[in-house]
């Protein structure tokens, strides 16, 4: 208790003449001269006080017991062990002079989100005293400008890598694989490892004074970006990516000339050609770190390259490879030695130890006694390979994103649309052809003619025009006055769904939305649909330069800005596209290959969005693209541009396949949930929910069946169903775990 507050003192207190003002006593000039100790302060004062309040025009008391007592307060503070050699940033120190005692770690391993590769052991008071404080170890913490960015697979990412080139993990081994897919950030992992070891150990001084990353020599630019797009201009790489001769040995002979603590150019990148070239500078000294990207390329260790970085001097090594190790014993020795020479013995004590045993019990007339020991040999082979090498798939990243619900939309053929089909497949050569069992180059243009009278009869309305095959007479089934200048939803069944699409997101939410289409002409119509719906939108034009192309991205992704519709052809390669200004979007056609509507889906479920994606699946019902549909399902995968080049369609197609492709299927909600034979689903209602796990990479059959609106997620699908929508299939991504959007 404050002796102030003591019954004694207050009694003494109360005798005063002011004493009413007096309760409010706060001793403000000792707050203030003591305003650095705010902290120890804050431990002693009594939960009982009042609190503070402002102090204007009043007197200050000065009372000299009062102040007595609460200096002895302060330093009557009961004696607490520090956390183990950390000192807050309260010291005061004096410049010129060197501190004895205690070390401290670089960066507060306490502080919220910080990234601590490395933990002192903890120390007892009596160790403490003991302890000889300048050889005490300190926490060694990832600095905070990457640790924060570093997304939760990253941060053990790098403490795996640490752990490894530290000599953590495996006693006597200084190396590992990070073998990590596509887009999980193995650059910025590597960066983090790098930088720390530049600049911390548990020693309190750094690791290793220089690092060398090799790469391809397409990539050497792109590294020396990611260092600067991380540590800003808290290091200076060097990349070396042209230059003559000499003037790249002398660049390498400084680089190698630098030691000690702080190096002012640490980190070389290099490509593996410019390497092997100048190996002889390069090996000259010793680095600390050597980094292999695209380090498959070590797979043969009889080549120069593998040669010529395995004998530098380098004990820390990490190879990063994005493609997962074959299962070619050679190549798994041959990188596995590379970055730890050692674990798996020599190359004869490997063949004689695993190679050999391994391919006995694979062999075709292997006893099951060989084979069971080649199992036994490779199950050991993988637990050493495993405790070096670090693999994540990119599923992981879905767990970081907000739920993606994927809907695939059949939408009903208006009238017009169904005669045209219909008069198409009775008139058009192919359906003849086919009959007498031949398959021609005609059938593929056929295949293409089909899409598009699904997509809007506009698109086949100058074939009508000139009375082309299959089309005789069609022009007559138009309605009067009809014209392409206007853009006419209504006849198309497709079409008015997503008008109606477009126009709910538009009114009851503040989404964008990406239009993807195969063909221009489709997008064609979109730009008119637009125009007449007053919709901002821009779209991509394959002619585009990059330049141009990253400016209507970048402008389309602010959300403030009022583009509301980004249009896309497939075709236009939309790869690599980031477009989550959007998280609505509509594939208004089904493609062959599988592949491309996920890369689709890719450009808005990605990196960096923050809402509810909702993916639109558009087809026509009972029409060709059901057959897509059901080819994708059964990931018979075909490459789109074959069959859009109209190509090859015997490859591809078998006769009885052909002659199903061009069939329409009248009178139902989905041709393909009818073949499912679906058992969860009763009297067109489903009654069983999709198994608990299932989600949008599950067979379509394990979605959920919706015939009508009353099953699904979407609002604004919901209230486009009457548009002309017969059944549905939906699923999620991933159930939402994290409570908030
Ligand atoms: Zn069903």
């Amino acid at each position: 208790m404050r002796r102030s507050l003591a019954p004694s003192q207050v009694a003494k207190r109360k005798q005063g003449a002011d004493s009413s003002e007096d309760e409010d006593w706060h001793p403000e000039t000792v707050q203030k001269r003591r305003k650095g100790e705010a902290e120890i302060r804050e431990n002693y004062i009594s939960p009982f006080r009042k609190p503070l309040t402002q102090l204007t025009n009043r007197l200050v008391c000065l009372d000299g017991t009062k102040h007595e007592a609460f200096i002895r307060s302060i330093l009557s503070k009961p004696f607490k062990i520090p956390i183990p050699n950390y000192s807050g940033s309260l010291g005061i120190r004096a410049l010129g002079l060197k501190r004895a005692g205690v070390r401290k770690a670089l960066h507060d391993p306490f502080e919220e989100g910080a990234l601590v590769l490395y933990e002192p052991p903890a120390l007892g008071a009596h160790d403490l005293i003991k302890a000889e404080k300048e050889k005490l170890p300190v926490h060694v913490v990832v600095d905070p400008v990457l640790g924060k960015v570093l997304r939760p697979h990253q941060r053990e990412g790098v403490k795996f890598l640490w752990d490894c080139v530290t000599g953590r993990r495996i006693g006597d081994s200084f190396g590992c694989i990070m073998a990590d897919e596509m887009g999980l950030g193995k650059t910025l992992q590597c960066i983090a490892l790098m930088w720390t070891l530049l600049r911390q150990s548990p020693d309190a001084k750094p690791e290793i004074d220089k690092a060398i990353v090799v790469s391809p020599s397409s990539l050497v630019r792109n590294w020396s970006n990611e260092v600067g797009k991380w540590l800003g201009n808290r290091i200076q790489p060097l990349a070396i990516d042209g230059g003559s001769k000499e003037e790249i040995d002398r660049k390498l002979e400084n680089f190698m000339a630098q030691h000690g603590l702080r190096v002012p150019s640490p980190i070389l990148i290099i490509s593996y050609e410019t390497f092997r070239l100048h190996t002889n500078v390069l090996h000259k000294g010793k680095v600390g770190l050597v980094i292999c990207d695209e380090g498959h390329r070590l797979k043969n260790s009889d080549n120069q390259t593998y040669l010529a970085l395995n004998t530098m001097n380098a004990q820390r090594r990490v190879l990063i490879s994005g493609t997962p190790i074959q299962n070619d014993l050679l190549e798994y020795f041959s990188l596995v030695h590379f970055v730890n020479a050692g674990i798996l013995g020599t190359a004869q004590e490997f063949k004689k130890r695993f190679e050999v045993p391994i391919l006995k019990g694979r062999d075709a007339d292997a006893s099951d006694e060989d084979r069971q020991c080649g199992e036994e040999k490779l199950k050991e082979l993988i637990g050493i390979v495993n405790r070096c090498l670090i693999r994540r798939t990119s599923d992981i990243l879905s767990k970081y994103l907000p739920v993606k619900i994927e809907q695939v939309v059949f939408c009903r053929l208006t009238p017009l649309q169904t005669e045209l089909y219909k008069q198409f497949l009775k008139q058009a050569k192919p359906a003849e052809e086919l009959q007498k069992g031949k398959i021609s180059m005609s059938s593929l243009s056929s295949i293409t003619t089909l899409k598009k009278l699904c997509n809007h009869p506009a698109l086949v309305y100058d074939k009508c025009m000139e009375r082309e095959e299959g089309f005789e007479g069609a022009l007559e089934l138009f309605p009067t006055g009809y014209s392409t200048k206007a853009v006419e939803p209504q006849l198309s069944g497709k079409m008015l769904v997503l008008d109606y699409i477009l126009a709910m997101t538009r009114s009851t939410t503040s989404d964008k939305v990406v239009l993807v289409s195969n063909y221009t002409q489709t997008l064609d119509l979109f730009e008119k649909l637009c125009r007449s719906r007053r919709y901002l939108y821009v779209r991509l034009d394959g002619t585009m330069s990059i330049k141009k192309r990253a400016k209507i991205v970048e402008r389309f992704n602010c959300l403030s800005n009022p583009e509301f519709i980004f249009m896309l052809s497939s075709k236009a390669g939309g790869c690599g596209l980031n477009l989550i200004g959007a998280n609505r979007l509509v594939m208004f056609d089904p493609d062959w290959n599988p592949a491309n509507d996920e890369q689709a889906m890719a450009r808005v479920w990605r990196d960096g969005q923050k809402k509810t994606c909702y993916i639109y699946r558009l087809l026509s019902t009972g029409t060709i693209e059901e057959k897509i549909l059901q080819r994708q399902a059964h990931k018979k995968a075909l490459s789109s541009c074959v069959v859009d080049e109209e190509q090859d369609v015997e490859r591809h197609f078998s006769l009885e396949e052909l002659k199903e492709l061009f069939t329409l299927t009248e009178d139902t909600a989905s041709d393909t949930h009818n073949r499912f034979r679906c058992r969860r689903c009763v009297n067109g209602r489903q009654v069983r929910p999709p198994p608990e796990d299932s989600d949008c990479t599950s067979d379509l059959s394990q979605w959920h069946h919706c015939a009508d609106k009353r099953g699904l997620k979407d609002a604004v699908l919901q209230s486009s169903w009457d548009a002309a929508v017969s059944f549905v299939f939906h699923q999620r991504s991933h159930e939402d775990q994290r409570g908030v959007v």
